[in-house]
């Protein structure tokens, strides 16, 4: 895809998670593979402000020389990058994601309310609704809590990516991944509405949860429909 297209295509899609209602002001951030190198949503642009050349661009490739900004006293921003402004704080994540999953083109981010309150209460989500299968198995988990833009955070969200296409962050907000934008958009509302679901039914007591097989045999329909194809290609049944 030619440049201009694919950084205007992450600018639509940063500006449809507020239209989906699955963000929460600035916080979302969305991440795209380009080549050798992943396109990233800037820190601290309002998504209606966002224009193509303000999408920052940074390598996919390993041993990256490390870089000090004098304006930065966070440490945050320590690899290089192309473009007037700094990439998003969680661009740690997005890189780490992108390096380690080649089937994987795009990369959601956000704090959505009911994604969230899950995440919140540390509370990974069950097998309660059949379309869990769409995220790669029987469950979605919820990574421990580390400082936002940290290794360690990237790392505890790698882990609980583990044969699947997302997870919740503790105390934090949620990461949907798709091989395509439009497939990585549909995983975050899908997590949204999944949670929205989950927490009603705590509500009301203890929801049932759908067995091994039950999930099993929904993951095995989604390949035969040949709509959601959820398995990545490193699930596990852990
Ligand atoms: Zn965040």
């Amino acid at each position: 895809m030619d440049d201009i297209i694919t950084r205007t295509a992450l600018i639509a899609a940063c500006q449809r998670l507020n239209a989906l209602g699955i963000n929460q002001g600035n916080a979302g951030n969305i991440s795209l593979r380009h080549g050798n190198a992943m396109l990233i949503s800037p820190s601290g642009i309002p998504y209606e402000q966002l224009r193509p050349e303000l999408v920052a661009q940074m390598s996919l490739e390993p041993n990256q020389p490390a870089i000090t900004i004098p304006d930065d006293p966070t440490g945050i921003w320590t690899s290089p990058w192309t473009g007037p402004c700094k990439p998003s704080s969680e661009w740690r994540f997005h890189r780490d994601i992108l390096r380690a999953r080649p089937e994987i083109n795009a990369i959601v981010h956000t704090h959505a309310i009911f994604a969230t309150s899950l995440a919140i209460a540390r509370r990974p989500i069950e097998a309660c609704h059949y379309m869990i299968a769409c995220f790669g198995g029987h469950d979605v988990r919820c990574a421990p809590y580390a400082t936002f833009g940290t290794q360690a955070l990237s790392d505890y969200a790698l882990a609980a990516l583990d044969g699947r296409t997302a997870c919740l962050l503790a105390n934090h907000g949620m990461i949907a991944l798709g091989e395509t934008l439009e497939r990585a958009l549909w995983r975050a509302v899908e997590l949204e509405t999944i949670s929205k679901q989950y927490i009603h039914a705590l509500m009301l007591g203890q929801p049932h949860i759908l067995s091994r097989a039950e999930i099993k045999d929904a993951l095995a329909q989604f390949a035969n429909y040949g709509h959601a194809a959820p398995v990545a290609k490193t699930a596990t049944s852990r």
